[in-house]
């Protein structure tokens, strides 16, 4: 099968690509409906175009841009540096950088307001006045899951202090935390069930029995996180994963863009649908960065590299 112009003969590669391409597919399908109310659209099952963003189909958010960012900074730094993300972060509000068509797209109003003050300031600790819980520390978290994904305490480390650019809040730190293990532990070959019962006993809930009306769409880290993992346990393909995603509404783009990562890194690039992955705006560069980062780590990652 081929992603974006890359062969997937190795499985491991296959669901790094997955996990990175799977987050910028959730965000494109669920972009359009971001900010909907659930059940006030009907049913979405492809990308459309126009919306809340009016984008064209198959366009992607901050959510994509934010990830991508990232990316361009852990190969650029060998790891996670906080200056040199945020000045990226910033340089995407600012001038579109790594924006989808060179745009800034989906910012958050607490996320303008941090990037500002570290303008104004140049303080990588900008965010800590904010103390926002919002989902925007795990929509973009792949690209640090797959660089640190042989070594569980690097992950986690470097998955928290990236969340710390934008987001402070206790709740948001702990399911930054717990995202990273479910991705690394899925990266490196732990099955749906493995990250499902992981997922039971870091979230300590009962997610899994829920009832659709019990998930919350709000824009919250740790809701986005359990809404995402309840569409991976309701749904056995990254298809129906991710149409069950982006139809929960609120947040839709984001619960698509969580739920894509986490199906993306179980099933693999070469399970997302031909229709999705042919028609993601810069699907090459994104499995392109995401086979960078899967071989950054093959090479010793950032620091404390340990293959497990
Ligand atoms: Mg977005
Ligand atoms: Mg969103």
């Amino acid at each position: 099968m081929a992603s974006g112009g890359v062969a997937f003969l190795d499985p491991e590669l296959d669901r790094s690509c997955g996990a990175l391409l799977g987050l910028a597919v959730g965000d494109a399908l669920g972009a359009p409906v971001e900010g909907r109310a659930r059940d006030s659209y009907p049913r979405l099952a492809d990308y459309v175009a126009g919306g809340t963003h009016d984008l064209a189909a198959g366009e992607w958010t901050d959510d994509t841009a934010l990830a991508i960012c990232l990316a361009e900074s852990l190969l650029a730094r060998g790891g996670l540096d906080e200056r040199d993300a945020l000045e990226r972060f910033l340089r995407w509000y600012r001038a579109g950088e790594n924006g989808c068509g060179g745009r800034t797209i989906g910012i958050s109003e607490r996320t303008r307001r941090t990037l500002e003050d570290f303008e104004r300031s140049r303080d990588t600790d900008a965010a800590v006045a904010t103390r926002n819980d919002g989902n925007g520390c795990i929509m973009r978290l792949a690209p640090i899951a797959i660089f640190h994904r042989t070594d569980a305490a690097t992950a986690r480390d470097a998955a928290v202090r990236q969340a710390r650019l934008t987001h402070t809040a206790e709740p948001a730190l702990a399911a930054t935390r717990s995202l990273a293990e479910l991705l690394r532990v899925v990266l490196v070959g732990g099955g749906r069930d493995t990250v499902l019962e992981l997922a039971r006993r870091e979230l300590g809930s009962a997610f899994r029995e829920l009832p659709r009306d019990a998930i919350s769409s709000a824009p919250r880290a740790r809701d986005t996180l359990e809404a995402a993992l309840w569409c991976v346990a309701r749904a056995d393909d990254f298809e129906a994963i991710l149409i069950e995603a982006v139809n929960l509404g609120g947040d839709a783009d984001t619960i698509g863009a969580v739920a894509g990562q986490l199906a993306g890194a179980i099933f693999g690039a070469s399970a997302i649908p031909e229709r999705w992955r042919s028609r993601l705006h810069s699907a090459e560069r994104i499995a392109g960065l995401a086979t960078r980062l899967h071989r950054g780590a093959e090479r010793g990652g950032g620091t404390g590299f340990e293959r497990s």
